[in-house]
């Protein structure tokens, strides 16, 4: 039978509404100086907390870049660190239905930019405990709530900054629950319990080229947008071929058994479009990908610009980190000189086992 405190928690009651507040404070993370940053979002954040008696320590890396670490509880047992992050990546509202930042309500459906990555699991957390808390269930263990800021744009100036500027706040930890991690889908009728094993790798390049500067009404066989340009366009659009991870032949094989067949390469694209809407995230991990992301040539419409002009292209490999690098600049290598950024993993969403791969071929 239900104690007067457990008839009392409602751990969904606020989750929509929290929700809609924290879509409404724009925290788009340009991955640069621009941007709001987190602070207002944070400090809703502590604000609801403090009306439940949980007090807040809110730091910044750089003004307005804010993440939030509070503790909850004082039970025995070791803390658990439940983390999420404040900012989400930016939305052209053209390219939307609904306005990205009002968090609309359409046909049972919460819009907005971050609804899914990832205030809707911030605002979750902060519904069960606010909940909990006015029922009278404290946690069995201290929970340590860490709300951070950067997250889109590799974490530096979030997760990085208080692991090396205030270990202190989270050092007792011993777990944590954040994001992603795995979810459930289904294939012929049949629920799948996903769980991460690896995250793909991820390498950034910037592709420059030169060639002869002049005035654009001339003739120029020497134009170094133009040998951008195709350099780009070879890298986004080669064709990778499937190579299969040792996780992915895991999954696969459960798929294929489901399908009454067996998995191979050949039948891998076809074996992940069971998974329906999940099938674009894990078609991702049976092959290494590449996007160009970013391009900026030239200074002037008339001009035709010597040097200096550069994109900006993201190699993505579940297999190596270095292969799908090694393999776009030498789709460039012919007219363009190419240099890889640090590397990273972060905002590489698909996961997958990794082993190594051989050498790719030349474009
Ligand atoms: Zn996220």
């Amino acid at each position: 039978m239900a104690t007067q405190g457990e008839a009392a928690h409602r751990p969904d009651g606020e989750v929509v509404e929290l929700c809609r507040e924290l879509i409404r404070i724009d925290t788009s993370n340009y991955g640069d100086e621009d941007g709001p940053g987190e602070r207002l979002a944070a400090e809703r954040v502590a604000g609801w907390l403090d009306e439940v008696g949980i007090e807040s320590t809110l730091l910044e890396s750089e003004p307005g870049r804010t993440s939030l670490v509070a503790r909850w509880g004082d039970g025995p047992g070791d803390p658990l660190l439940v983390h999420g992050h404040l900012d989400v990546v930016p939305a052209a509202a053209d390219d939307w239905q609904l306005p990205p930042f009002a968090g609309e309500i359409h046909d049972g459906q919460l819009w907005g930019r971050g609804t899914v990555d990832m205030k809707d699991f911030d605002a979750m957390v902060l519904s069960v405990i606010r909940s909990r808390v006015r029922a009278g269930l404290p946690p069995n263990r201290p929970v340590v709530l860490c709300f951070t800021a950067d997250e889109e744009a590799g974490g530096r100036k979030g997760a990085e900054f208080l692991v090396r500027e205030h270990p202190d706040l989270i050092a007792d930890c011993t777990a944590a629950i954040g994001e992603v991690g795995g979810f459930s889908t289904s294939v012929r009728g049949q629920r799948f319990y996903l769980i991460e094993a690896a995250e793909k790798g991820m390498a950034w390049i910037r592709l420059k080229a030169s060639g002869r500067a002049g005035h654009g009404s001339m003739i120029n066989q020497d134009n170094a947008v133009t040998r951008l340009a195709g350099a780009v366009a070879r890298i986004g659009s080669h064709d990778w071929p499937v190579r299969l991870t040792p996780s992915m032949e895991v999954l696969l094989a459960s798929v294929a058994e489901l399908a009454g067949t067996t998995a191979t390469p050949d039948n891998a694209e076809a074996l992940v479009e069971e998974f329906g809407p999940a099938s674009r995230m894990l078609g991702a991990v049976l092959r290494n990908t590449v996007n160009p992301t970013m391009f900026n040539a030239g200074y002037k419409v008339n001009v035709i610009p010597g040097r200096r002009r550069r994109t900006s292209t993201a190699a993505s490999s579940p297999a190596t980190r270095t292969s799908s690098s090694q393999h776009s600049r030498n789709c460039a290598a012919t007219t363009c000189r190419s240099r890889p950024r640090p590397t990273s993993s972060h905002g590489a969403r698909p996961s997958a086992a990794t082993r190594s791969m051989p050498s790719p071929s030349h474009c």
